[in-house]
């Protein structure tokens, strides 16, 4: 199957209000450009050198998402251009993405990342780290970026189970937080999860975007 084949086959199974998010790290512009020709328009990058190089050759109306670890002192090569930055996990993140937005003249759209998962290697913040930065309020004073949800990733497993409740746990904490925190803040309306092996688990729990590598690009090398 072609990429393009890939890509429709994702779409009709997707309800309406989630998004596909194709993550195109590691693969080549004219993958990209294939998926573009199929209509796609949101791609996901996770490492800053490669994102700005494909961002220079590749068509202006592409929305890219970084889904990444993102450092402070690469925030500023992304800034001009970035659509939604998925992964900011820690508060000194997102008041270095405000301060860098807030010089190129931008308000930028992020998502908060929390940990779900059991691996100690994944990033984020736990649900009381999130909740205490939030109370803690200073957030509110960050005029540059907007926080517009939140993003997980669930363990690397076979057990449908134990993702299916690390999603919902996610699912459970984003309405207790826009109930709590975003109730009069309509751009709070992204759940970033689920992936090739497990969107459809996401998108049950609630998820509004997934980001799907693999399954539509093939494996990275
Ligand atoms: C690589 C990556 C994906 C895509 O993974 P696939 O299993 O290839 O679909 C999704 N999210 C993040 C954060 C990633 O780094």
């Amino acid at each position: 199957m072609s990429i393009g084949d890939r890509i429709r086959e994702i779409r009709a199974t997707l309800p309406d209000g989630v998004r596909l998010v194709a993550v195109s790290k590691f693969h080549p512009s004219e993958a990209i450009r294939e998926a573009y020709e199929a209509g796609q328009r949101i791609f996901g990058e996770s490492r800053v050198q490669e994102l700005t190089d494909k961002q220079q050759n590749l068509p202006g109306d592409i929305e890219w998402h970084f889904i990444g670890h993102l450092q402070t002192n690469k925030i500023k090569y992304i800034v001009p251009f970035v659509s939604l930055i998925h992964g900011v996990d820690s508060y000194k993140l997102l008041e270095e993405v405000n301060k860098q937005a807030a010089k190129a003249n931008r308000t930028l759209d992020c998502l908060l990342q929390l940990h779900i998962a059991e691996e100690e290697t994944k990033f984020g913040f736990s649900f009381e780290e999130c909740r205490q930065m939030l109370n803690q309020g200073e957030w509110k004073t960050l005029s540059s970026v907007r926080i517009c949800g939140l993003m997980g990733m669930a363990t690397f497993t076979d057990d449908e189970q134990q993702i299916r409740k690390e999603f919902h746990s996610l699912g459970d904490f984003y309405t207790e937080i826009k109930e709590a925190f975003f109730k009069d803040r309509p751009e709070f309306r992204e759940l970033s999860i689920g992936m090739s092996d497990d969107y459809p688990l996401a998108i049950e729990a609630g998820s509004t975007l997934i980001r799907v590598g693999s399954r539509i690009f093939g494996e990275r090398t």
